[in-house]
Parts: C-alpha cells; structure tokens; sequence
C-alpha cells in the first residue's frame, strides 16, 4: 500500500457521507449517494450477467414517488486493514470499499482533473 491510499483518520457520518484524511495529506468527502453509485459489489457492477444498477432508479415502488426515505449508513465496518464495507439503509451491504477505491473515485477538483488526464 503506498502512501496515498492509506487512511490517517476516516470520519463517517451515517447521514452525511464519509471523509477521509490521508497519509500523504490529501483530505477526500464522500457524500452517500456518490458512494452508493459507486458500490463496487457484483449485483452493482453487472459482473455476474446482471444490468449494471441505474443511479436513481425508475419506477418508484411506492404510492408515493414523492416520498423517497433518505439514504443512510446503518452500518460501515473494516474488512482486514485495506477496506471498509458499507451497510445501506436500503438493505444492501456487500459493496466492500477499499481504500485503493476511495483514492481513486475522490471527487475533489484536484482528483476530478488528474483523472481526466
Ligand atoms: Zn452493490
Ligand atoms: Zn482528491
């Protein structure tokens, strides 16, 4: 692991997102519903045969389309030392994000153009 993908200090607000502060000083903030999007388990990714999840789904399920409960960290729990798995308030929990991945999907402006490079 070099420098820039390990945490010093991971903050998660289970109602705001998750900001991480890294060894290299770089400081990256997650809002949920970016890192919803970009859960990288099977189902979501459609590595198994399955469509690759639409972010903001179509059909409401619900009589009311108004109404969509907001999105929440039940859970978020270390998977060895590289990794963090989420627990959505959705029900799904087996997207495991690893710090490598954090690195890569930060969305400051910074990282935004390097990755355009
Ligand atoms: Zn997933
Ligand atoms: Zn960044």
């Amino acid at each position: 692991m070099t420098l820039a993908t390990e945490p010093e200090h991971i903050a998660i607000s289970k109602s705001k997102g998750i900001g991480i502060d890294w060894k290299d000083g770089h400081h990256s903030q997650y809002p949920l519903i970016y890192l919803r999007d970009r859960c990288p388990c099977a189902s979501c990714t459609g590595t198994h045969g399955t469509p690759p999840r639409q972010p903001q789904a179509e059909t409401p399920a619900s009589p009311f389309p108004m109404f969509q409960p907001a999105l929440k960290i039940v859970n978020a729990e270390p998977v060895g030392r590289y990794a963090i798995r989420i627990h959505w308030s959705d029900g799904h929990n087996s997207g495991i994000y690893s710090f490598d991945l954090f690195r890569e999907i930060c969305p400051c402006a910074e990282c935004s153009v390097a990755a355009r490079v």
